[in-house]
C-alpha cells in the first residue's frame, strides 16, 4: 500500500486574493496529515502563485490540461515544458468537462498522457462513463476503451507511477457520488485491465475516485481496497471541507509518521 493521494481540482475558480487565503488555510489545516499526498490543480495563470506559496510545503501543484505538442505554432496552447517552468509536478488529462466541451478524442488524450510522462510530469488521467452508458451496462467497455487506447499507443508500462481517476460523469458536481461498491468494482476492473499486460505498472498505479466526494462519504470510499484517494472538485474550494476529505484519507491510509 502507498500513501493515499488527494487532488484538488479548482476548475475555473479563484483569483489572486482568494487563492492566497485558500492556500494559507490548506497549509494550516493539512499540517497534521503527514501520511498522505496532496496536490492542487489550478488554472494556468495561477501556477506562478502556487510556486511562490507552496514551495517548501508538503503540498504539490499542477495544471488541469496541457498541449499534446511540445512547441510550435499552437496559439493558446500550453506545453508540458511550460508547466515544469512553474514547478508543476502533476497535470489532469482528459477531464470529462474538457473531453465533452472541447471534443477531445481518446487518441489526443493518450498523446497528452505521453507528453506529460516525457517531461517528468505525473499525469492524472480521468476516465468514466455517462449515466446512459451505466444504465445500459456498458460502463466497463467505455472505461476499457479509454485505457486501451493508451496501452495500444504506448504500452502498459507507461502507467507505472501515474494516476488514473475514475470519475463517473453522472457523479461529477451532482452531489450523487458512486457507492463504495460501484467505485471499488470499477477500480478493480481498471487495475486488472493494466495488470494483464504489466503487473508491476498496475501495482505502481494510483487509482483515485472522483465525483461528489465530500467529508461525509470520503471514509467509506477511501477504505475500499483499490481506492487510493480522491479527485475533489467542489469541496476543494472550501478549506474545511477539503481538510475533512484529507482527514478521511489519512485515517484510511498508511499510519501517521
Ligand atoms: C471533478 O471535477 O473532477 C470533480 C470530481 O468534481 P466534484 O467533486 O465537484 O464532483
Amino acid at each position: 500500500m502507498s500513501k493515499k493521494l488527494v487532488v484538488a481540482n479548482w476548475k475555473m475558480h479563484g483569483n489572486l486574493a482568494v487563492n492566497q487565503q485558500l492556500i494559507a488555510a490548506y497549509v494550516h489545516r493539512l499540517l497534521p496529515f503527514n501520511n498522505i499526498e496532496v496536490v492542487v490543480c489550478v488554472p494556468y495563470p495561477y501556477l506562478a502563485q502556487m510556486q511562490s506559496l507552496l514551495e517548501g510545503t508538503p503540498i504539490a501543484w499542477g495544471a488541469q490540461n496541457l498541449s499534446k505538442d511540445t512547441e510550435g505554432a499552437y496559439t493558446g496552447e500550453v506545453s508540458a515544458g511550460m508547466l515544469k517552468d512553474f514547478g508543476a509536478s502533476y497535470v489532469i488529462i482528459g477531464h470529462s468537462e474538457r473531453a465533452t466541451a472541447y471534443c477531445e478524442s481518446d487518441e489526443n488524450i493518450a498523446t497528452k498522457f505521453m507528453q506529460a510522462r516525457t517531461h517528468g510530469l505525473t499525469p492524472i488521467l480521468c476516465v468514466g462513463e455517462t449515466l446512459i452508458e451505466r444504465e445500459a451496462g456498458v460502463m466497463e467497455r467505455v472505461v476499457a476503451k479509454q485505457i486501451d487506447t493508451i496501452i495500444h499507443m504506448y504500452g502498459a508500462a507507461i502507467f507505472a507511477d501515474t494516476v488514473i481517476s475514475y470519475e463517473p460523469i453522472w457523479a461529477i458536481g451532482t452531489g450523487l457520488a458512486a457507492t463504495p461498491d460501484q467505485a471499488q468494482s470499477m477500480h478493480e476492473f481498471i487495475r486488472n485491465r493494466i495488470s494483464v499486460h504489466d503487473i508491476d505498472a498496475a501495482q505502481r498505479l494510483k487509482i483515485l475516485y472522483g465525483g461528489s466526494v465530500n467529508p461525509q462519504n470520503a471514509v467509506q470510499l477511501f477504505v475500499m481496497q483499490d481506492i487510493d484517494g480522491g479527485l475533489v472538485g467542489r469541496c476543494s474550494l472550501n478549506a474545511d471541507e477539503f481538510a475533512g476529505i484529507c482527514r478521511a484519507a489519512s485515517e484510511t491510509g498508511l499510519p501517521q509518521v
